[in-house]
């Protein structure tokens, strides 16, 4: 399971980056490849789901603290539009003492969540619970790219329970 010490050393870009090497080669790789299953577990342990806005919205309403930083991956794609993520309580703490957040109020969040991209939200859990909001750049992002080679691993809002 990714945790909060996963984000604040960096180890979480690292992980992405593996994983993007290996559903890159997908097509090299065999059916049941253990480097394939092993990226697949790591994946789906994230319970990634696309959310609406207002779920995003109620989510940031109930953290206790609220930080906003670039998306973790794109440290590994700089040519790829600048979005931000939103992360919420103890991922919020970790971002923010290692300087790669900012903490911010509720209505600056909903604000950052309604601009930036209210159909692509995608919520991740780390250490637990879902508190990581991305404004998903798909083209990029290593849950997308799961799923298109094949890997089920983001749910859908009408499944989202808060
Ligand atoms: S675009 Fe996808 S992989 Fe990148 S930080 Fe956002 S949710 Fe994670």
């Amino acid at each position: 399971m990714p945790t909060t010490d996963d984000y604040r050393t960096g180890k979480i870009v690292e992980g992405i980056k593996k994983a993007e090497m290996v559903l890159d080669s997908r097509s090299a790789l065999a059916a049941g490849d253990p480097a394939f299953e092993r990226i697949r577990e790591k994946i789906v342990a994230f319970r990634p789901v696309w959310v609406t806005a207002e779920q995003a919205v109620e989510l940031i309403r109930r953290a206790e603290v609220i930080a906003i930083g670039e998306r973790v991956c794109r440290a590994l794609h700089p040519d790829s539009p600048e979005t931000q993520s939103v992360f919420l309580d103890e991922l919020a703490e970790a971002m923010v003492d290692a300087n790669k957040a900012e903490v911010i109020t509720v209505p600056e969040a909903m604000q950052i969540i309604n601009r930036q991209s209210p159909h692509r939200i995608i919520t991740s859990m780390v250490s637990g619970k879902y508190l990581e909001l991305c404004a998903a750049w798909p083209p990029d992002c290593v849950f997308c790219k799961a799923e298109r080679v094949g890997i089920r691993c983001i749910g859908v809002r009408q499944d989202f329970r808060i």
